[in-house]
């Protein structure tokens, strides 16, 4: 897929050169989709590909909030698509649209656009409506991973990922997820563990926890990682209630091995040291 962009590597960071062929291509009549995960918060822990193709596109489109965060990269000369949080549908199909006129197109998704992203659904539309369309994932750091780095090192053996939101998915099926994951001593990573509306349910994957697991198991909590706002605590599966969890929140579970020391939590690997 071509690129209209050369990255330049210099000692004081990283520049942008436009080639011969301008900005865009929109010759093609097949349109170029491109779903790009921005990752965790601020613009330093975005790929190099990704701040290539939001600078390069003719269209970005996203959920308010995400266009904020990649809002600099944006030119005038670059049309936006944003739209509220619930309208996931309605801004792909509008976003497909304007590939569809041959345009290029970035759909922006926090984190990864592949996990608990837009990035399905792009496809998944795609496919539906039997589209004549490229599509493009491009890879961003997904919050585990940004949670992870600010509290040590506690994915360092096998983790499970779930998600406490059960607007899309019913809670018997995340209910019987988290029941599987610490029965089998999973690091487990919580996503969307809690929001206005939802308040419970963080503390019914708690109970489920402590059937399985030690009072004393370390518990990670970090809030807006990677942003300038960002805080972080590790406590226990006693105690974690007590700490401020909400929207922009991912908590870790440690499995029987975690332990915590000085202000990490980490996850032994095995090795002898
Ligand atoms: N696609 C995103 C996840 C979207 S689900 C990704 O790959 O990261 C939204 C949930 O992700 C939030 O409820 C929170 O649990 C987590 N999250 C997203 N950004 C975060 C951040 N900067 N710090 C902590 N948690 C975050």
């Amino acid at each position: 897929m071509r690129t209209s962009s050369i990255i330049e590597w210099q000692e004081d960071g990283i520049t942008l050169k436009e080639d011969e062929t301008g900005r865009s291509d929109s010759s093609s009549s097949r349109g170029e989709v491109y779903v790009v995960g921005i990752g965790p918060g601020d613009l330093e822990h975005l790929s190099i590909k990704a701040f290539q193709i939001i600078k390069d596109v003719d269209v970005v489109a996203g959920y308010n909030t995400y266009i904020d965060l990649v809002d600099e990269l944006i030119s005038k000369e670059q049309e936006v698509i944003s739209t509220g949080m619930t309208k996931e549908i309605d801004r792909v199909e509008m976003a497909l649209e304007a590939a569809q006129k041959g345009n290029r197109v970035a759909i922006v998704s926090s984190g990864d656009a592949g996990v608990y992203g837009m990035a399905g659904l792009v496809l998944e539309t795609v496919d539906k409506k039997d589209l004549e369309l490229e599509v493009e994932i491009i890879p961003g750091i997904t919050a585990a991973n940004a949670a992870a780095s600010t509290l040590g090192a506690p994915l360092m053996h096998d983790y499970a990922v779930i998600s406490l939101s059960d607007l899309l998915t019913p809670w018997k099926v995340i209910v019987d997820r988290l029941k599987r994951a610490a029965g089998g001593d999973f690091v487990v990573v919580l996503y969307n563990p809690k929001s206005k509306q939802r308040q419970q349910q963080i503390v019914k994957a708690r109970e489920i926890f402590l059937q399985h697991k030690e009072p004393a198991t370390p518990v990670g909590i970090v809030r807006s990682a990677k942003r300038g706002s960002e805080e972080m605590v590790i406590t226990d599966l006693e105690n974690m209630l007590d700490e401020e969890i909400g929207m922009v929140t991912t908590v870790i579970i440690g499995n029987s091995e975690t332990f915590s020391f000085a202000d990490s939590m980490v996850t032994p690997r095995g090795y002898e040291v």
